[in-house]
Parts: C-alpha cells; structure tokens; sequence
C-alpha cells in the first residue's frame, strides 16, 4: 500500500530563513517520517507559481531586506494564500513571516509592507529590539520556548487569540504581555530557536491539523532528549 503523501510549502527559503528557521521544516518532515507519512516538501521562490493546496504552509524570518526582495511575489499570491490559511490549512509563520500574514509592517524608514491580511494584526518597527529567550505559557501548547529578535511591535486586533502568554520576553510588542496569534489552524509567532526543534508539541499540533485528526490519535513519539533540554532552558 503506498504511503500517504503529506506536503509542505515552504515559502521563500532562501530570503526569509533567520536563524536556521528551516529547521521547523525538518522537525515537521521527520515526525511525519516517523509515523510512516511521505512527505513532499515544496519551495517556493519570487518568480515560482502557487496553485496546489498544500497540507501545511511555513513561512520563516527575515530582516526587512529580506522580506522587501519577496514583497511583490507575496502580494501576487496574497488571495490564495489568506484563502488556504482561512480555510484551516495548518501554518506556521515566524518574525518577518508572521508580520507579512497581517496588514502591514510599517519599517523604521516609515515603508509600509502590505501583507496578506490573514492575520488581524499591523506591526510598526520601533528604535530597540526586542532580542533574548523567550518563556511562554497557553492552554492549548502548556509551555513553550524560544528566542526573539526583532524591531516591529504587533497588536493583535480586538477577539484576536494570541499564540501563548509572556512569562518572560517581550512579546508581540513589549506591552501587553501576549505573544504571536492563534487562528484556525495556523500559528504566527516571534518564536525563532527554532521553534519546532524544542516545543515539539507545537510540531505536532500542526500535524494533527494536517492530517484532520486529534493531537490524542497521534502515534505517539519519545521526546525524551528535548524533554531533558527543555528542563534546562526553563530553568534558566
Ligand atoms: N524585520 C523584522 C523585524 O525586525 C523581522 C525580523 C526577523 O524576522 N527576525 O521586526
């Protein structure tokens, strides 16, 4: 019997990939891998067509260097690509890519980059970034870690659900102490790290969202090694 194919489109690998955010598309292709799935991942550059659906969609971080070189492709598919995300296709979007899911982010220079406008969130840059570890905590993914760099400041839109509470960090903005957003299926956050490598239970949120099933009917995987560093970093 042949394997079911699972694909991942991987938006602008090589202009929007900070601090090794590739790495979250291997940690989704191996534990897919591992619970006996093909998997199909799709890069997709400036210039490329976007027509197929795919099961999960990942757009990583850049610097707005990056993110201005992939600006008018972006908008091009821009339709298609609020049309999937709102339609539940399972995303994970980080920094510069979970800016370019809103409305805009608005530049230290005062550019504004218009983005997808899935997300109901705006972003401006302000003087001082907001860099380090992060500590998060949400219902939904019980504690999550990472590490953030970035100058845009994000509000999240009034009914809007942020991706988890800031227990250390900074945050979409420094302020109110809420970190990236939950919509549907998708996830965009200021989580680098990368992200998936050590929250695996975010990993595998978005595969059972792929695949239509509950977290519970996953084959479960040990996590025994990220369990061990996950100790350590908490304890920080
Ligand atoms: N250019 C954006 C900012 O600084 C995104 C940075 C990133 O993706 N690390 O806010």
């Amino acid at each position: 019997m042949s394997r079911s194919k699972i694909s991942i489109l991987y938006l602008y690998p090589y202009e929007m990939n900070t601090y090794g955010d590739w790495g979250n598309v291997l940690v989704l292709q191996k534990r897919l891998e591992w619970r006996d799935y093909a998997v199909e991942v799709i890069e997709h550059r400036p210039g490329d067509k976007l027509t197929k659906r795919p099961d999960i969609i990942f757009f990583g971080g850049g610097q707005d260097s990056g993110q201005g070189l992939i600006l008018s492709d972006l908008n091009k598919h821009a339709r298609r690509l609020h049309d999937w995300i709102n339609d539940g296709v399972a995303t994970l979007a980080i920094c510069g890519g979970y800016q370019l899911l809103g409305h805009e982010f608005i530049t230290a220079t005062g550019e504004s980059l218009e983005g997808v406008g899935v997300f109901d969130i705006t972003t401006r840059a302000e003087s001082g970034r907001l860099i380090g570890n992060v500590v998060l905590t949400s219902d939904e993914f019980g504690t999550v870690v990472g590490f953030e760099n970035h100058s845009g400041r994000t509000y999240l839109q009034s009914g809007m659900k942020s991706f988890g509470g800031v227990e250390k960090g900074g945050g979409n903005n420094g302020e109110d102490k809420k970190e990236g957003i939950l919509y549907k299926s998708a996830i965009g956050t200021y989580l680098h790290g990368p992200l998936l490598p050590k929250n695996p239970q975010v990993a595998d949120w978005l595969i059972a969202r792929a695949l239509g099933v509950s977290n519970k009917e996953l084959v479960q995987l040990s996590d025994r090694f990220v369990d061990q560093a996950r100790a350590v970093i908490t304890a920080r």
